[in-house]
Formats: structure tokens, C-alpha cells, sequence
């Protein structure tokens, strides 16, 4: 079991490769502190979903290590590692279920009262009332009555009410209209504050806000630093 987690994150000369020929992540290492937001960019295929996969143990690297807080992540149960990181997907994975179950897949036993506060930080309020049931309406399968936009407010509104120490997040690159684009920001912020955040990022503004921005070209770290460094 991982003890309570502060988020200090650290890749130690981290490889993996999908099919032991080629590496999706080679001799990565980087450590982020508690608290701090770090910027993922790089062309397709450069190793940033990789990385963040690695992470919450999608997969296990070849060689290298990843630490927890100082916790080599596989000499902890899956379980305590995974409910310390949340996950914001712009595509989240969506059951076929009232959107509250959906919102409380983390959390099951959270309060009505937390589920609102969530709802409301993450700018969700507004669709889901919209929406035939409000929260009891069914989204379809992966959600698709639902916008990427939208989808991914209900991915932020989980990880609120999850609450974990450490965030993993992979931004939306679809085009929204400036009035989303803004509620979407706001969401942003909110689940990012006081929180490690490793973000794949694709937005000015979440790069420019990020503590550090780390550049992969194949599978590589080529060059890292601040937003006025690069
Ligand atoms: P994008 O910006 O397009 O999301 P990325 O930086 O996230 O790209 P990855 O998805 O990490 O890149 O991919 C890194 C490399 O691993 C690429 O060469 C990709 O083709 C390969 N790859 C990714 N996922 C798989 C998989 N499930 N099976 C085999 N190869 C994969
Ligand atoms: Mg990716």
C-alpha cells in the first residue's frame, strides 16, 4: 500500500518500447515536485502519452525506474498507486449510465453536496442541466450525445471529487468556440491547483501557466526549461 502521498513524481532513465524494437520512451528521467505543473509537447508520436501511461502503470517500462513520493511504483498495489492519480482524458472513458454514476467513478460513496461542488468547478453545471434528466439522463455509449468539450468538463468534474495528490491530463486539441474555450480554461485551473500535474499540452495558455515545459522528439526529453527559457 502507498502511504498518503504528497506528489513528488521521478522518471529515473526510463525506457519502454510496444514491441522490443522500437522505443516509445527512451532514457527519460525528470522529477516533478509537489504541487508543481509540468508541460508536455512534441510532434505526434513523440512518446508524451507513452510517458504519462507509464505512470499509472498502463504499462511497465523496460528498463529505468519510476517513483511515488520515493515508492518504486511496482512495489506498491496497483490500486493505492491509481488512487492517488487522477486521469483527465479529453476522451474519458463513459459508461452507458446515468451521469452521475459516471461523475462518481472515483468517489462512489461522495456526497450530493461534493458532487454539486465538483460539477460547478469544473464548469459542468450548465449542460448537465440541459440535458432531459439532468443527472439522471444516460449518456450513450463513450458519450456520445455529449461534445469533446463537454466530455471532457465531465472527465475534470470526476477528478475534482477524486481529489487525488497527482494529475495526469491530456488536453483537448479540438477547435471550441471562445465561450467554451474559456469555461474550459476555468475548469483547468481548478483541477490543477495545489495538485503534481503532468500535462500533454496543446493550448498557448496551459503551456505558458506550466512551471516547466518539456520538449520529446522520439521518445526523447530534447530540451526542458520555462516558458521564456524555450
Ligand atoms: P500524439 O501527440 O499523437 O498523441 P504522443 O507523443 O502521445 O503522440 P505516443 O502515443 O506516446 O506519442 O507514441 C509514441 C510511439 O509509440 C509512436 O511511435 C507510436 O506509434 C507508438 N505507439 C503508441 N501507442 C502504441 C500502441 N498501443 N502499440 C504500438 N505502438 C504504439
Ligand atoms: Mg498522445
Amino acid at each position: 500500500e502507498l502511504p498518503k502521498v504528497e506528489g513528488h513524481v521521478c522518471f529515473e532513465n526510463v525506457s519502454f518500447s510496444y514491441d522490443g524494437k522500437r522505443a516509445a520512451v527512451a532514457d527519460v528521467s525528470f522529477t516533478v515536485k509537489p504541487g508543481e505543473t509540468v508541460a508536455l509537447v512534441g510532434a505526434t508520436g513523440s512518446g508524451k502519452s507513452t510517458t504519462l501511461g507509464l505512470l499509472h502503470r498502463a504499462f511497465d517500462p523496460q528498463s529505468g525506474r519510476i517513483l511515488v513520493d520515493g515508492h518504486d511504483i511496482r512495489d506498491v498495489t496497483l490500486s493505492s498507486l491509481r488512487r492517488n492519480i487522477g486521469v483527465v482524458f479529453q476522451e474519458p472513458m463513459l459508461f452507458a449510465r446515468e451521469i452521475d454514476e459516471n461523475l462518481r467513478v472515483g468517489r462512489p460513496d461522495a456526497s450530493d453536496e461534493d458532487l454539486a461542488r465538483a460539477i460547478d468547478r469544473a464548469q459542468a453545471r450548465e449542460f448537465i442541466e440541459r440535458m432531459p434528466e439532468g443527472l439522471d439522463t444516460v449518456v450513450g455509449e463513450r458519450g456520445r450525445s455529449l461534445s469533446g468539450g463537454e466530455r471532457q468538463r465531465v472527465s475534470i468534474a470526476r477528478a475534482l471529487l477524486k481529489d487525488p495528490p497527482i494529475l495526469i491530463l491530456d488536453e483537448a486539441t479540438s477547435a471550441l468556440d471562445a465561450g467554451t474555450e474559456t469555461k474550459l480554461q476555468q475548469a483547468l485551473q481548478e483541477v490543477m491547483a495545489g495538485r503534481t500535474t503532468l500535462v500533454i499540452a496543446h493550448r498557448l495558455a496551459t503551456i505558458r501557466n506550466a512551471d516547466r515545459i518539456m520538449v520529446f522528439e522520439q521518445g526523447r526529453i530534447v530540451e526542458a526549461g520555462g516558458f521564456d527559457e524555450l
